[in-house]
């Protein structure tokens, strides 16, 4: 069994962004510039900010954070997205998720321009993926790419099992898997008999939010197992997959933490050093 180390793969990427920024500016005169937008006080998403502002700053990007409290009114945040959208200055613009009750997500994440949309949860973003021209990638997705191609394991013609179908994660995965020509098949909550087909699959990929739910008898010898859950029990983060009792089995296994996570944030800055090349090029 070989652990995947998201830390090194994505230390190589920033290492490689932060060259691309240098050539970038010397080319267009500013470095890249993302905003990010954080209504309400959960830490969790706080700490997902704060990642990101300290990503930029290690890659050389400009950053923005506006902070609003729970309770600003949403037209006040929608004007200031609608000032972003048209600041030439800025590249990509971010709404952290989720937000507070009572705002409408939707209708901030419309106001974002597909140019500047660096998460690629934009239906335009979404739908170019799944026609297989993708423009801006989900990043969690994107990073589990990056990872799987670091094992050196050739996708072409192996069966993977995706379980979990949301639209950030589950569903631009599984079309990503299809993309690089797996056979895919996407588990969910009502899937009968679950285990049966992750059994079958040389990739097994999960993105639920269960603690510990792959266990050792649901993956054959020799798969890759990607584990993007983070789940936090008695203080300790925990992935979805059963690490211990898969581990031994696997060919290739993240590790959590330090498999999936540090790659998203990585694919973020990816994601906005490509959003500014195409907006200035
Ligand atoms: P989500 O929107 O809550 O979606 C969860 C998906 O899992 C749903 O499709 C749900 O099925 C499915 N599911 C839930 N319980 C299941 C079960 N017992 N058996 C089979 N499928 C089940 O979650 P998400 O945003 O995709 O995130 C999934 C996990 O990844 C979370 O732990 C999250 O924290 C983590 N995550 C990590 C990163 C990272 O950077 N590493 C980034 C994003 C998310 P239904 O559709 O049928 O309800």
């Amino acid at each position: 069994m070989q652990l995947i180390s998201g830390k090194a793969v994505s230390a190589d990427i920033r290492q490689d962004l932060a060259e691309k920024t240098v050539e970038f500016n010397r080319q267009f005169g500013r470095v890249p510039a993302l905003a990010v937008i954080i209504v309400g006080d959960d830490p969790a998403s706080h700490t997902y900010v704060n990642n990101k502002i300290k990503g930029c700053a290690q890659v050389g990007f400009r950053s923005i954070c506006q902070k609003y409290e729970n309770g600003t009114p949403q037209e006040e945040i929608a004007a200031y997205i609608r000032s972003l959208a048209e600041d030439d200055g800025v590249d990509g613009i971010l709404v952290q998720l989720p937000l507070p009750k009572g705002y409408d997500e939707k209708y901030l994440l419309s106001l974002i321009p597909d140019s500047k949309d660096v998460d690629g949860f934009s239906p335009t973003n979404t739908g170019l993926l799944s026609m297989n021209m993708p423009n801006t990638v989900s990043c969690t997705p994107l990073g589990v790419m990056h990872l799987l191609a670091s094992t050196g394991v050739e996708l072409a013609g192996k069966d993977a099992v995706v379980i979990g179908r949301s639209n950030t994660v589950g569903k631009p995965m599984a079309m990503l898997l299809l993309n690089a020509n797996c056979t895919v098949t996407v588990c969910h909550s009502k899937t009968k008999d679950l285990a049966s087909y992750t059994r079958k699959a040389d990739v097994v990929v999960v993105a639920i939010g269960r603690p510990k739910f792959l266990k050792g008898d649901m993956v054959k010898d020799g798969a890759v197992v990607i584990d993007v859950g983070i789940n936090r029990v008695d203080g300790k983060l925990v992935g979805d997959v059963d690490f211990e009792e898969v581990a031994p089995k696997c060919s290739f296994i993240t590790p959590v933490p330090g498999g999936v996570g540090p790659m998203t944030i990585t694919m973020l800055l990816a994601n906005t050093l490509s959003a500014a090349k195409n907006r200035l090029s």
